[in-house]
Formats: C-alpha cells, structure tokens, sequence
C-alpha cells in the first residue's frame, strides 16, 4: 500500500523539495466495516493516507465508493472499525462521544451538501453558532463581530440579518462556509458542497475554498464535478472503499477500476534526487515507471558522448513501456529532471505490468501505440553511428 509525504507541483509551480515533518492528518490501516444481515460488509478497507497543512483535496469515487464513510473518520463523526487516526497530533478515534464534539468545534469546520443552516435563525446567528458551541468569545457582541467579519469575508454580509429561506442555494452555501470558519478551525471538510448549486455558482464556492487554502487552511472536499476535481493540488480516487493512485489512473484512463485497484496495491514509489539515473539505455527492462512527482528526462546519447533531451515527462505520465511490450533493451537513457529537487516514480515490475496488460486490452493497445510512436520517434533522432 502506498503511504508517503507528498509536495505537489500543481500545488506550488516548482517543487521546492521540502518534505513535511509530519502530516496534519494521518489514516493508517483504517478500515471500517458496518453490519448487515449477510455479514459485515466493508466501506472502507485498510485505508493508509496522509494529508499535509495547506493541501487542497478532492475526494472523487462513485456512488457507494466510501466517500461520506471517510469524511466521517476525519470529523470524528463516525469511528473506525479499525486503525488510527491522528490529526494535528491527537489520535482522535481515541476520543469519546463529547470530547470528539469538542474537538470538532475547534478543529474542523464542515460543510453539507444541503447547507444544513437552522431555519429559524438569522444568518448571522447561524455563523455564531460554533462559537456559542465552544464559548469561543467573552461576549455576544465579540461573536457577532466575528460573524459579521466572516460573513464579509465569503461576500454576503449584505444578508446577515435575513433568515436562510431568504437567500439563494449559492449564497446558503456561503453563510454554512462562514459557519464552518466560525472558530477558525485549521481543517474544512466538505461533502459534496457544490452539489446542489449551479454549475456558476459552484465555481464561486469553489473559488471561496482555493482562496481559504491559500490562506492556509486544509480542505477536504467531495465532489462529483470532474472539471472542478482538475483544479485541486491533490485528488483521491475512491472504489469501493479503496484508494485508487491518482497517477496510475492518469496514465491509463481507460482501465476499469477493479484492474486500477489492483495495480495500485503493487506499485512501489521510489525517489531519485536531481540528475539521477532512473533507467540506462542498453539495460533488459525491468520495470515500468510513471511519474509521481518532479519530472524526468528521456535522452539519447551521441556518439560524442553528449545527449540528446527527448522528451521531459511529468506527474501521471509513464515510461518504460517501449522495451517491456516489444522486447529487446532500454533505447533511452531516463534520468530525474535536474530542475526538481525531488522526483518521484511509481513502479511496477514487468509481471505485473505485463498482466495488467493482458487484463486491460483497452490499455494495452494504447500504450502499445504510444510505445511505437515514441519508438520512432526516437529512431529518427539517433545519431546514424559510421
Ligand atoms: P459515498 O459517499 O461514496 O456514496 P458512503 O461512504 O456513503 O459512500 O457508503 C459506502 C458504502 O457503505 C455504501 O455501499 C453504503 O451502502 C455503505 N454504508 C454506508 N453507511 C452504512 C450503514 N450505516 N450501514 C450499512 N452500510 C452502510
Ligand atoms: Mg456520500
């Protein structure tokens, strides 16, 4: 099973290499089972996962994949049948019924696909809610300066004082987001939160959650929407109730997720610092490779010993294909790009490979395609040796 620190690209442009002391949240060997008639039936099974302060995380799975059942384990909200869950430091499935409700208040803020506000309140009441909850601030005025604050912050103070039924979905939506910020709680988490908006009006509620994580918060957010799904530093697939690599599933798109599930429980990560070998040309294959994080290069040697930049191949692409699927030696020399401090590569040794192949003919032909072109590619280019 995979279980690493990540520092993501698409997070902060270039890689800066720092890998974090310790994550802000951290699953091992989660597993939870809930009872039915036929037996205990498993939603999510042995789950590893470590989250990092100031990522921003889509979870994305099909119905029934376990995505509420995990959200639960990190709000406290449900317990799991196994394994540990530690946030911030506090293994918190240790915690009891209140003192989860607790630590909740002050740690994560949540918000639902249905807004959940009470009806009966005014906005502003709804966002001083967790505040009145964790007796966070002296007086009321303290809390409904807060709440007006944050209320301005998510663009909607003008509706402080209507009830929920007031408003619209999109800006119900804003006032629960203020809500969960009541505390300033380092952690949100959100299920489904654009679920019952417009497709413009979830980009607005989205927009509001990248503006939080560039503020430092850690979000946590399900979601059915692809398009907005892209726009996250990190994304984890969920089917049935594992976690499917994200980088596996990128490189091979059309491959079912049971094939997927499978493959990511045999893939190997293996770091590499600047200009490091990763594969030489003339070797027997191995291995296949995709790209985790930094880059790689492909290159080809000239005869005057100098070389030739191929291709540069970046998270959720692969290499190693060509001499795996047509037989024969390494025709490349692959090494970690020297402009990451950091290169990560996922790997899955040639049986492996080959089976998955042999599983995934949809995949198979792809990539035998791709492994052509590039072999090609690569021919024209070689240097005719006299
Ligand atoms: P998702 O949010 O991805 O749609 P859930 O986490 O809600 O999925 O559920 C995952 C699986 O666990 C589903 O198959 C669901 O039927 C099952 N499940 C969820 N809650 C319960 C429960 N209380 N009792 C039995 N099965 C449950
Ligand atoms: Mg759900």
């Amino acid at each position: 099973m995979l279980n690493r620190f990540r520092n993501r690209d698409k997070t902060h442009g270039q890689s800066d290499g720092r890998i974090a002391s310790s994550p802000l949240i951290h699953l091992q060997q989660v597993v939870k089972t809930y009872p039915t008639p036929t037996g205990d039936f498993y939603a999510l099974k042995t789950l590893d996962l470590q989250v990092n302060q100031g990522e921003f995380v889509a979870v994305i799975g099909k119905s029934g994949s376990g995505k509420t059942t995990l959200i639960n384990m990190l709000t406290g909200i449900d317990k799991p049948t196994a394994g540990e869950i530690v946030i911030g430091g506090k293994p918190i499935h240790h915690l009891g019924e209140g003192a989860v409700a607790a630590w909740r208040g002050l740690n994560v803020g949540v918000v639902f696909q249905f807004f959940q506000l009470l009806p009966t309140l005014t906005n502003v009441e709804n966002v001083m809610l967790p505040m009145d909850f964790c007796n966070t601030f002296r007086s009321n005025r303290e809390r409904q300066e807060r709440a007006l604050h944050l209320l301005d912050l998510v663009e909607i103070k003008e509706h402080a004082f209507k009830k929920p039924s007031e408003i619209s979905g999109g800006q119900q939506q804003r006032v629960a987001i203020a809500r969960a910020l009541a505390n300033d709680p380092p952690i949100l988490v959100a299920d489904e939160p654009t679920g019952n908006l417009d497709s413009k009006t979830a980009n607005a509620i989205f927009d509001l959650f990248g503006k939080l994580v560039a503020q430092g918060k850690t979000i946590f957010m399900v979601t059915h929407d692809k398009d907005l799904a892209q726009r996250v530093t990190r994304t984890i697939i969920l089917s049935d109730g594992e976690i499917i690599d994200e980088y596996l599933a990128a490189a091979f798109p059309m491959m079912d997720e049971a094939h997927l599930r499978e493959a990511t429980r045999q893939l190997q990560p293996q770091l590499f610092k600047p200009g490091e070998v990763i594969l030489h040309e003339g070797e027997p294959p191995e291995k296949f490779y995709i790209v985790s994080q930094g880059a790689v290069e492909v290159l080809l040697r000239e005869p005057d010993g100098s070389q030739i930049v191929m291709a540069r191949l970046r998270p959720g692409q692969y290499f190693g294909e060509i001499a795996l699927l047509r037989g024969g030696a390494r025709i490349a020399t692959v090494i970690a790009d020297p402009g990451h401090e950091h290169t990560e590569v996922l790997t899955l040794d040639k049986a492996a490979f080959l089976k998955l192949m042999d599983l995934s003919p949809e995949s198979r032909e792809e990539t035998d395609r791709v492994a052509g072109e590039r072999a090609r590619e690569t021919e024209g280019k070689r240097p005719s040796v006299s």
